[in-house]
């Protein structure tokens, strides 16, 4: 082959990046962002960035195991074909499964990949992608969780309004629904009507709590109702986004665009949620966004806002870029950040600037 996009490593790093306070979800507590970091060489000098985590380090140990792995079929690929380079990844662990470990494993490489794309074209990757805007509306996601009192939940609602969000999300889900709508209305109250409140279940409920706690929330309008099932049903989705007034979503637990695809087509909820590395990358992210812009259907990306940002700014239908900062303390500069907005701008590839210090300082 010999072209300038031929990989010629990949390398990765397994971070640990602790938080400032555990976080706490319908689903489970959450010590610390355990990271496989990917960087994958090209033969004419291009690095591409990005990086897959899982909650646990014996679990991240597994998926750099995969990478490493994965990594063997990439030596000598070309970087410029991901589409190539994903078919033959997803092919090698159609045994072991495509889903799960694997999806997260071929992720990172594939995302990577567009990081060198868009630096060898010498465009940023939402306008490699199509570019519809450069800008995209986020809700603040880092903090509201179950474990905060009510005072502290206000205290935080206040400062991200403050900090010029203009939409947050909380978690839901407690064993109490009285005080999961106390909590729902403290923080209603704390933002005023001008900031949008997102509500996350974390698959907590069944379809009838489900509607039952949609309709105790309704008087204080949140915006969406995310994941309050289980994610795997879609007939109870399809029901309660029918039935319910308070607009539903779902998806961030689901893989591939077969999926999502399904999602889509039995309507099963008003905003679909791809999350990057459940889709296997880029690659098949913005297949999934078409899909569900053939049917109408909101997608807001979940997570990974240093690359999904991007992903955003190319789909029309995109909406709602999550504002998750977990990876910044490892990365150089804060993506910018204007009246509650991602702004993109013309850095080739995904315009991340690793800190190399913060990397060898999180590194395990
Ligand atoms: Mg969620």
């Amino acid at each position: 082959m010999g072209t300038g996009t031929e990989i010629v490593a990949v390398e990765t790093d397994f971070l640990t990046i602790p938080l400032p306070r555990p976080l706490v979800t319908a689903a489970f507590p959450i010590p610390a962002i355990d990271t496989a970091l990917v960087r994958v060489r090209t033969r004419a000098g291009h690095e591409g960035v990005a990086w897959s985590f899982a909650f646990g380090r014996g679990r991240v140990a597994a998926l750099l195991q995969l990478v490493d792995d994965l990594a063997e079929l990439a030596q000598g690929a070309d970087a410029a074909m991901p589409e190539a380079l994903w078919a033959r990844m997803t092919g090698a662990v159609g045994f072991v499964g495509r889903r799960g470990l694997a999806a997260l494993a071929v992720s990172a490489i594939d995302t990577a990949c567009w990081d060198i794309l868009g630096k060898a074209a010498g465009l940023p990757v939402y306008k490699l992608l199509g570019g519809h805007r450069d800008r995209v509306e986020t809700y603040a996601s880092q903090g509201l969780w179950l474990d905060r009192s009510r005072e502290e939940l206000v205290d935080e609602a206040h400062g991200l309004a403050e900090a010029g969000f203009r939409a947050v999300k909380m978690r839901a889900g407690l064993p109490d629904p009285d005080e999961d709508e106390a909590r729902v209305a403290a923080v209603r109250e704390a933002v005023g009507p001008g900031v949008k409140v997102m509500i996350d279940a974390n698959q907590a409920w069944d379809l009838k709590e489900t509607l039952r706690m949609a309709e105790r929330f309704e008087e204080y309008d949140p915006y969406w109702l995310e994941e309050p099932m289980p994610h795997t049903r879609v007939d109870d989705y399809a029901h309660a986004a029918a039935t319910m007034r308070v607009p539903l979503c779902t998806g961030e637990s689901n893989y591939f665009k077969d999926e999502l695809l399904t999602l889509a087509r039995r309507r099963a909820a008003d905003y679909l949620m791809p999350d990057l590395m459940r889709m296997g990358g880029v690659t098949e992210w913005m297949k999934a966004a078409r899909i569900c812009e053939g049917f109408d259907v909101a997608v807001t990306p979940h997570l990974f806002m240093e690359h999904s940002a991007h992903l955003a700014c190319a789909a029309p239908n995109a909406v709602w870029q999550e504002y998750q900062p977990w990876w910044q303390p490892v990365v150089a500069e804060p993506p910018a950040f204007e009246d509650g907005c991602l702004v993109l701008g013309d850095r080739p590839g995904f315009g991340i600037v690793l800190d190399d210090e913060a990397v060898a300082h999180h590194r395990v």
